[in-house]
């Protein structure tokens, strides 16, 4: 096993507890991968995030076959679509966390663009957040669907389920996930309450000036 990949297996363990510890995945939901230089490691099935061993990690190969670990998560093709979509992702994190999942269950969204870009941080981390019609958990149409949506943007929204966020690291894919979480917290906050989003100008000033793609 290559440096890097026990490096990858270490991180995953760390997030994971990390993420759970502080409340953005409960029980056995929500999953963590790597992208490898020979394959890609994914949290297991059944697996709570807080205690991963990093030993027992899967790993699998582009076809989905398990190279080594225990089975992976049930979720594993949604992570595989990002992928595939997304040559430059490093990373993928999927969570439940509980106040991007309210927004996934709201009525009216725009569902090109989730929530409104309320900080720089959302727009420089998330961008334009768009939802993927809901799919029963399992559903290989759930596959394309994100596919379709990954080509273009980072993150995506499952209808009443939660977030698929990629990174070029996984550290990146963390802060990512959080910033989406935390954003979903303020658009619920402010949900009654007269606010004012980054405008149009404002939003292409982050673009030129952090050379964003969004
Ligand atoms: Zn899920």
């Amino acid at each position: 096993m290559s440096a890097n990949e026990n490096r990858q297996r270490e991180q995953i363990v760390d997030f994971g507890r990390s993420l759970f510890e502080r409340g953005l995945t409960a029980g056995s939901s929500g999953n963590l991968s790597v992208r490898l230089e020979d394959g890609w490691l994914l949290t297991p099935t059944n697996a709570s995030l807080g205690r991963l061993d990093p030993a027992s990690i899967s790993k699998l190969d582009w076809d989905g076959r398990l190279v080594s670990g225990e089975p992976p998560s049930k979720e594993a093709f949604l992570h595989r679509a990002m992928y595939q979509a997304r040559e430059k992702a490093g990373a993928i994190v999927h969570l439940h966390s509980t106040h991007s999942a309210a927004v996934s269950c709201m009525c009216g969204l725009n569902h090109d663009d989730c929530i409104p870009p309320l900080t720089p941080y959302f727009v420089m981390k998330i961008g334009r957040l768009p939802l993927v019609p809901y799919h029963r958990p399992g559903d290989p149409e759930l596959g394309p669907a994100i596919s379709k949506l990954a080509a273009r943007h980072n993150a995506v929204l499952l209808a009443n389920h939660g977030p698929v966020v990629s990174g070029a690291s996984l550290e990146a894919a963390v802060y990512a996930a959080e910033e989406l979480e935390e954003t979903a917290k303020l658009f619920l906050l402010l949900r009654d309450l007269p606010s004012r989003p980054l405008d149009a100008a404002q939003i292409d000033e982050l673009k030129t000036t952090f050379k964003l793609e969004i």
